[in-house]
């Protein structure tokens, strides 16, 4: 059945052992795996369960983190929430997940408390935000960030276990030296400020993993969490491959629907396409058109690259995508599946479209 999204293990276990190879060996620090660009697929949440350079498994919603709560209950690995936890959802975070990202102290009381009813401690990483203005307390804070700590570390039902803090995300800032320095001296203030080591110090997502092949991590980082560096083996600082790592460890896989030679140009007065949007069109006279049944509702149309490198994308709606195959030495026929490779927000469509099915191969 199509479309389908194909997972191929090989590849992707592949491109687990390059970013470790990178994180760990060469880096020194762990590595946690981020599961959410594949909505914590479980075929995929087995392999990275079962692989042993893999120390945690990290998602941003605890629905996710619950789906594999089950694979890691009597492993070393650990689960980590990354988007900040929500009020209502303290008690499934306490029940589910080893660890999590927090900025606010009414959210760790609520942990502590919560923590208390179930008999656990939980871990608590405190973000520090270095200027990429999404989630954390502002670096300029110190003091903030100081008394926070020490307010977690007074309470007897969580642990804080480290700093850390996201980049490229929002104000897409890239992670360097002197940013990341930042948190590694807040890091040796919380130290001082609390009498003992932290156990992670954690330097952000795959677009600082380039910082260790480049031979720029600060010492003191020992943590890194991956998602599209290693499902996709893009480094998302400045669009390099990670060293060893494939692209095409998922594909998007679709079925012509109809293939008929028309005009490039529509016929009549041109008002709003499905999505409200005035298109516009390039005059490439009467081409070979292919309908995929797959469309904006599974994927994001600008977000695939065909593997056969003649086709060419003309554009969609809801549940169709329209190829232009005129330069194709492939003589494409109806029933025939068009292979892409995917850019991030477009596999996290397809992993989260119920219409998309997932194939492992
Ligand atoms: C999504 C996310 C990550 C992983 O990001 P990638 O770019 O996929 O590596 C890490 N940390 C946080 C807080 C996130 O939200």
């Amino acid at each position: 059945m199509y479309p389908k999204l194909v997972y191929n293990m090989e590849k992707l276990k592949a491109n687990v052992d390059a970013a470790a190879k990178i994180t760990k060996d060469d880096g020194g620090c762990s590595m946690m795996c981020v599961t959410k660009c594949v909505c914590a697929d479980r075929k995929v949440c087995e392999m990275l369960a079962a692989h042993p350079s893999v120390d945690f498994l990290a998602d941003s919603r605890v629905d996710n983190i619950k789906k594999y709560a089950d694979l890691i209950k009597d492993t070393e690995k650990q689960s980590v929430l990354l988007r900040l936890p929500m009020m209502s959802e303290i008690k499934e975070l306490v029940e589910y997940v080893d660890i999590s990202q927090n900025s606010e102290l009414v959210t760790i009381e609520a942990i502590n408390e919560e923590a208390a009813k179930q008999g656990k401690v939980h871990k608590i990483l405190l973000m520090v935000d270095l200027g990429d203005l999404r989630e954390g307390i502002f670096f300029k804070e110190e003091e903030k960030i100081l008394k926070t700590a020490e307010a977690i570390e007074a309470m007897s039902n969580v642990e804080l276990y480290g700093l850390s803090t996201n980049l490229t995300c929002y104000g897409a800032i890239i992670p360097k030296n002197d940013n990341l320095s930042v948190l590694c001296n807040m890091a040796d203030k919380v130290e001082e400020r609390i009498g003992r080591k932290l156990t992670v110090v954690s330097g952000g997502n795959s677009s600082s993993i380039y910082l260790i092949w480049k031979g720029d991590m600060p010492e003191k980082i020992n943590n890194l969490r991956l998602g599209e560096s290693i499902m996709l083996g893009n480094d998302t600082a400045y669009g390099e491959t990670v060293p060893g790592a494939v692209h095409d460890a998922m594909t998007l896989q679709a079925q012509i629907i109809e293939l008929q030679e028309k005009p490039s140009l529509p016929i009549g007065e041109v008002g709003k396409d499905a999505f409200g949007n005035v298109p516009e069109y390039e005059d490439r006279g009467i081409i070979k058109r292919a309908i995929l049944a797959v469309g904006k509702q599974d994927i994001d149309i600008d977000g695939l690259t065909p593997v056969d490198g003649q086709v060419d994308i003309l554009g969609g709606s809801s549940d169709h995508m329209i190829l232009d195959v005129t330069n194709c030495d492939k003589e494409y026929r109806v029933g025939d599946v068009v292979e892409f490779v995917l850019e991030y927000g477009a596999l996290l469509k397809a992993a989260t479209s119920e219409y998309v099915k997932k194939d492992y191969i």
